[in-house]
Order: C-alpha cells, then sequence, then structure tokens
C-alpha cells in the first residue's frame, strides 16, 4: 500500500502540493476549512476528512499548509496532536521561527515529532513539484520525511535544528519583497519621468538590478493590471512582520526589513489581506510626497 499522507491546508499552495503526492503514489487524506477546497480534492479521487485530527488516521506523515503560526498552533493543539501518533509533523506553512521552536517543545513533551518545511516558488511551482524546499528539525525526522517532500520540492535544502526552515523562509521573502517594492518604485519614478514601463522591465532584466520580480511579476501581474501573483498580499506582510522579529529577536539593526514590515503593514490595512501581494504597486502609487 502507499504511504499516507495527511494534509491540512488546501489553499492555493496546498492543493496543488497535495496533488503533486498523489501523483508520486501517496494516499492523502486532506482536511479543509473551505468546503470548495475540499471539494477539489475530493475531485482527484482522494479522502476528504471531516476535521483536521482524522487526517492523522494510518498516516505517516501530517502535512500543515495553513496561512500562520497561530492557526497552525491551533489547529495541532487543539486536534492534531492527540491523533498523530507516530506520524511525523510536516508544518509547510510560512510560519514564526520562534512559535514553531514552541510547537516542537510541547510536542516532543508528548513524544511526538515535528519538522519545519516552508516552501518559495509560488502556485505554479507547487502545480509542477518543482518548490524550493528548507527543513529544520531533527536529522532521523528529516530523513523519514525527505521523501515525500521530494515529491513536491526540486531543491530540498536541510538548515538546520528545528525553526530554521522558518527562519529562511522569512528572510527570502523579506528579499523578495525588498526586490518588488524596489522595482514597483522605480516604475513609478521612471514613468512620470517619461520613461516606458515595458522598455524599463526589458533594461532591469538584462541589468543588475534584475530580480525575481523584474523577470517573474511585473509584467504579468502589475503592467497587464491583472494583478493575480496567487499569493496574498497580508500573507506578504506576515512574512515581513516574522523577519522583522527574527531581527529583533538576534538584535540585529536590519532596517530594511523594519522598513519593509511597516510599509506592508500599512499596505494591508489600505488595500485589506486579501488583495494580491502585486498590489504592493497600488499601495505605492497611492502614496503623496510631504
Ligand atoms: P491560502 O489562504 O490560499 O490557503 C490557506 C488554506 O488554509 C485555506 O484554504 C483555508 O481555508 C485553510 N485554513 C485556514 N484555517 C484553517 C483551519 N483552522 N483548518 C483547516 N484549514 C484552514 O494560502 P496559501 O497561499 O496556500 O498559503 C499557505 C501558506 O503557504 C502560508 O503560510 C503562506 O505564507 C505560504 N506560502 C504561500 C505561497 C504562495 O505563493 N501563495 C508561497 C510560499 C508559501
Amino acid at each position: 500500500a502507499p504511504a499516507v499522507v495527511g494534509f491540512v491546508g488546501l489553499g492555493a499552495m496546498g492543493l496543488p502540493m497535495a496533488k503533486c503526492l498523489i501523483r508520486a503514489g501517496y494516499q492523502v487524506q486532506g482536511f479543509d476549512l473551505s468546503q470548495d477546497a475540499c471539494k477539489e480534492l475530493q475531485e482527484t479521487g482522494s479522502k476528504v476528512c471531516e476535521n483536521a485530527a482524522l487526517t492523522a488516521q494510518g498516516a505517516d506523515a501530517v502535512i500543515t499548509m495553513l496561512p500562520s503560526s497561530a492557526i497552525v498552533n491551533k489547529v495541532v493543539l487543539d486536534s492534531l496532536a492527540d491523533h498523530l501518533g507516530g506520524a511525523v509533523l510536516i508544518d509547510m506553512s510560512s510560519s514564526a521561527p520562534a512559535e514553531t521552536r514552541k510547537l516542537g517543545e510541547q510536542l516532543d513533551k508528548r513524544g511526538l515529532q515535528m519538522v519545519d518545511a516552508p516552501v518559495s516558488g509560488g502556485v505554479k511551482r507547487a502545480a509542477d513539484g518543482s518548490l524550493a524546499i528548507m527543513i529544520g528539525g531533527d536529522a532521523a525526522c528529516v530523513v523519514r520525511v525527505k521523501p515525500v517532500l521530494e515529491a513536491m520540492g526540486r531543491t530540498i535544502f536541510e538548515t538546520g535544528p528545528l525553526g530554521s526552515g522558518h527562519a529562511m523562509k522569512a528572510l527570502n521573502n523579506f528579499v523578495s519583497a525588498a526586490g518588488l517594492t524596489a522595482a514597483c518604485e522605480a516604475l513609478i519614478v521612471g514613468k512620470k519621468f517619461g520613461l516606458d514601463p515595458e522598455q524599463m522591465v526589458d533594461i532591469l532584466n538584462v541589468s543588475t538590478g534584475r530580480n525575481n520580480s523584474t523577470e517573474n511579476k511585473i509584467k504579468p501581474f502589475v503592467l497587464s493590471g491583472t494583478y493575480d501573483g496567487g499569493f496574498s498580499l497580508g500573507l506578504m506582510a506576515k512574512d515581513l512582520g516574522v523577519a522583522a522579529q527574527l531581527a529583533d529577536v538576534v538584535e540585529a539593526a536590519s532596517p530594511t526589513s523594519r522598513l519593509m514590515a511597516s510599509l506592508w503593514d500599512a499596505a494591508r490595512e489600505q488595500l485589506q489581506d486579501g488583495a494580491d501581494h502585486t498590489e504592493i504597486n497600488r499601495y505605492l502609487e497611492t502614496l503623496q510626497v510631504h
């Protein structure tokens, strides 16, 4: 029989990731608060569970792909933990490392195992099974979960103890958001000066200002006006808060991560959590000189 994997959180990322596991021969049993998400999993022929705890039944691993640490903690401590048994919990959400360590300690006291394995690459690479994955946790646990992760990722890095994957993920998103913010600002300024935005992107992409946003986001999601990058502004703002918190914990000045956290918080207040992260451009366009 194929290995059984529980999957909690079948959203923009979780559902395509679960489909990669199914394609690789895993038996997936999933749960999401959204009926629509559950229905989409059901259409693959996989089992949908009535609650998060039931996804652990007979499972070798249970994956959480949920919005935040607060929600992961709630789902795990209120529901999953009692049924986890020998299954390893793999938190693939972009959670906060300090919270992950606390959760790991609570589970450890109960003899339960956990790794953090957040991802990068967005919805498209989730569908392709070509995500970048960063795993933190005890070596023995990491060895156990690696084959499961290989079904969803192309590059898998072991970053160290529990929480280190989540720390790396927050730092990645800080760099990513800074690149997107800078690119949008450059276009706003350039346009006002009379430069052509499309040409600006072409120049950036063969110049030293090139980054993932100039290459993969500005033309398709910003200049097109579709703003459908598949990752919400609220989630990015959360990640930037996590990165700034990390700077606090290690007592690093990190002025840019703090600036990004406050800028994106203001943007989230104006545009709401559900806006796409590329709509940061809309927010920047509304800012006035004073
Ligand atoms: P999403 O909002 O599309 O999906 C989250 C899912 O969790 C939703 O379907 C929601 O119904 C479900 N959910 C919320 N609370 C729940 C609960 N208590 N029990 C069961 N299900 C619950 O978000 P997403 O874009 O898939 O992101 C998930 C995680 O992955 C986040 O931590 C995000 O920061 C991270 N991430 C997202 C992307 C991206 O490009 N979208 C890329 C990398 C990492």
